[in-house]
């Protein structure tokens, strides 16, 4: 059934369902290893590709497959595979992007374990890695070598908020490094808010464990293509190496899809006010937040997001001090490094998330002590308002307000 007329919210309903003998409303949970056949020709039919069907939930599975097309809809991909979490994506997608020989540009500004398969794992088995500062477009071009065939980055990234021109980085692989794919870590904007496929990007990887589960249960990933790049070099890799999604969480995430349109727009409407609540604040020296007109990069953020976002960050005056006092002060806003969750998220990334970088990589990061980044959620905005302002008056040495509930 073509769906393509329908609006987004509608198909974050219905696309992928594939209804069983028994005529279920809800999806299926097919959690099963294997498969069973009709007969030994059949058996060897579908080992033969001649016959339709599963054979092994490693190779796929219904319930994975319900997610998958789902996802595909989402993000307008050709095709998408499931994987057992975040990290398992980004491992297999440049995996299946690279071999021994080959050189990737990524930008240094990205989620720790990502960073330590570039810069490190990736090198081992003969891959070259050049880190730039992914906000410079001539930093990309300067990099490139005759046998760059990938180019990796994440936008907006985590925790400072900053950019990657997605297009910008696109002009120069279709110039300079025509075989090299383009793939976006693109967790943090959300396929709600940015679509690096239409900006030139070849491949968009998820941790689905953050927005797509969206209520803090399950771990995954999804990397999406085109059917060519997904059927010829990721398929074998998946395959092979076993990175696969449970069928429980692909339904737990099929299900959460469900309410991503909903979710998203109610944590993004949010996320917007409470930026501007907290850069009001006398406690804060700075908000960033992609599409406030005093983000340093606002213009690039509105050209190629449709929204800023579910995350914050901002800097408190008093360094690592005053932000421990805010976090410790909060009531309703709980301390986690996790994010995208129905729950409200704050972290200290200078002692958590980026504790291992040494001073000088988190200065060039602008990660500095007084740094807190805040994933926003489900809660009434207001009361996560409230509960902000009096943790950034505790830390400002003023009088709290008692909370009215
Ligand atoms: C969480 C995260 C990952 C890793 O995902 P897991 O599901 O934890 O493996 C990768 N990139 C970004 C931007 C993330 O936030």
């Amino acid at each position: 059934m073509d769906t393509s007329d329908w609006g987004l919210a509608t198909r974050m309903v219905h696309d992928g369902t594939m209804r069983s003998q028994f005529g279920e409303t809800s999806e299926a949970l097919f959690l099963t290893q294997g498969f069973v056949y009709d007969s030994a020709e059949e058996a060897e039919a579908r080992f033969a590709g001649e016959a339709e069907g599963y054979v092994y939930s490693r190779y796929g599975n219904p319930t994975v497959s319900m997610f998958e097309e789902r996802m595909a809809a989402l993000e307008g991909a050709e095709a998408a595979r499931g994987t057992a979490s975040g990290m398992a994506a980004v491992t297999a997608a440049l995996v299946a992007a690279l071999k021994a020989g080959d050189h990737i540009v990524a930008a240094g500004a990205l989620f720790g374990g990502c960073r330590y398969v570039v810069e490190t794992y990736l090198p081992r088995f003969g891959v070259e890695a050049t880190i730039v500062d992914g906000t410079d477009l001539d930093a990309w071009k300067a990099a490139v070598r005759p046998n760059t065939r990938a180019f990796f980055m994440e936008t907006p990234t985590n925790p400072t908020l900053s950019l990657v021109d997605i297009a910008g980085v696109a002009q120069i692989r279709d110039a300079l490094a025509p075989e090299a794919v383009i793939v976006v870590d693109n967790v943090f904007a959300t396929a709600m808010w940015q679509h690096p496929l239409e900006l030139g990007a070849n491949v968009v990887v998820y941790s689905a464990t953050k927005h797509i589960d969206g209520q803090g249960r399950c771990l995954g990933g999804v990397i999406l293509s085109s059917k060519e790049w997904v059927t010829e070099k990721l398929d074998v890799i998946l395959r092979q190496t076993g990175p696969a999604m449970s069928p429980f969480n692909a339904w737990v995430m099929l299900k959460s899809l469900e309410t991503l349109p909903l979710r998203l727009r109610t944590q993004t409407a949010s996320a917007e006010e409470i930026a501007e609540a907290v850069a009001g604040h006398k406690a804060v020296k700075r908000v960033l937040y992609p599409t406030r007109d005093d983000h340093p990069q606002v213009e690039l953020a509105r050209r190629q997001m449709l929204k800023g976002s579910t995350l914050v960050a901002f800097e408190v005056d008093g360094g690592r001090e005053a932000a421990f006092e805010v976090e410790n002060a909060l009531r309703l806003v709980k301390i986690s490094n996790n994010l995208g969750d129905a729950k409200s998220l704050i972290t200290h990334p200078a002692t958590t998330t980026h504790q291992r970088l040494t001073d000088e990589q988190r200065a060039e990061q602008g990660i500095g002590p007084g740094l807190l980044r805040l994933s926003v959620g489900l809660e009434e905005t207001a009361d996560i308002i409230a509960d902000l302002t009096q943790a950034l008056d505790a830390a400002a040495g003023m009088p709290r307000m008692r909370s009215a509930g």
